[in-house]
């Protein structure tokens, strides 16, 4: 999800006098792909209109410059660089953080709004579901760890509400469903569990904290997400659908009597 950047052209436009700073300007030409918007999944296309990237650092005037940035800017020690989206879809604003000077580089492509890559899932998702699922994107590279369990709890509660599972452990409740579901969908439940800490722990108790990995972490993201499509939202689709063949048919069959 997100931009990608392609392909940055830099070329140099003249190296004039400029006052007592000399310095080149540089325009920076950024080819980017599409840009899902967060909001409403819209891939938008990336240009003027929905995109602006600001350079604001501690003794610079912040936000002047998008696209030509002169060199005092990359000088800063304290320079950041601020992408905004606005989606022509919904017109929300997306934005993102990163920091390019040498003192503030620990920065690294920080969520500022959404605060996380996490999706907006509608509301006939039980609202603790939906918490445990955004504050564990939220912490997933800041703390994997963390992020995990939140993952494993859940998924815990993804369990208890969707098939009314309520065992002692988590590795009890997932080994109950295994009859009820798809077996590719346990099978990748499963596998989830035996990967090396998270399979372990998952046996003995969900609020176990162990060492994980990052990728791990995302994993367990991955599996709450496709759960949260397979379950959830195939199940209100399908109810849609299904009430909308039947009251149409209904809305016939009355005139159908009127006719008659
Ligand atoms: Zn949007």
């Amino acid at each position: 999800m997100g931009a990608e950047k392609v392909l940055v052209v830099i070329s140099f436009c003249g190296s004039g006098v400029l006052g007592p700073l000399q310095f080149l300007k540089r325009k920076v030409v950024y080819f980017m792909a599409g840009f899902l918007c967060p909001y409403c999944s819209n891939m938008m296309s990336v240009s003027e209109d929905t995109h602006s990237r600001r350079y604001p650092s501690f003794s610079s005037a912040a936000g002047k410059d998008i696209y030509w940035n002169g060199e005092q800017y990359m000088n800063e020690a304290s320079c950041l660089e601020m992408d905004f989206y606005q989606c022509p879809n919904c017109g929300e604003y997306t934005i993102r953080l990163s920091g390019i000077g040498d003192g503030v580089k620990d920065i690294t492509k920080m969520n500022i709004r959404p605060r996380s890559l996490a999706k907006q899932y509608p509301d006939y998702i039980p609202q603790n579901i939906r918490n445990d699922y955004e504050e564990a994107c939220a912490i997933v590279d800041l703390s994997p760890k963390a992020s995990a369990t939140l993952s494993r709890r859940c998924l815990q509660g993804i369990i208890r509400d969707f098939w009314g599972v309520n065992k002692k452990t988590l590795y009890e409740e997932i080994d109950a469903i295994k009859d009820k579901i798809p077996l590719d969908l346990w099978k990748s439940i499963d596998a989830l569990r035996q990967l090396g800490n998270i399979g372990a722990h998952m046996e003995k108790d969900t609020n176990t904290i162990v060492d994980i990995e990052p990728n791990e972490a995302s994993s367990l993201i991955r599996l709450i997400e496709l759960l949260m499509k397979e379950w959830y939202i195939n199940r209100e689709e399908r109810r849609q659908l299904f009430s909308n063949i039947i009251s149409s048919n209904d809305q016939k069959q009355a005139q159908r009597t009127k006719t008659e």
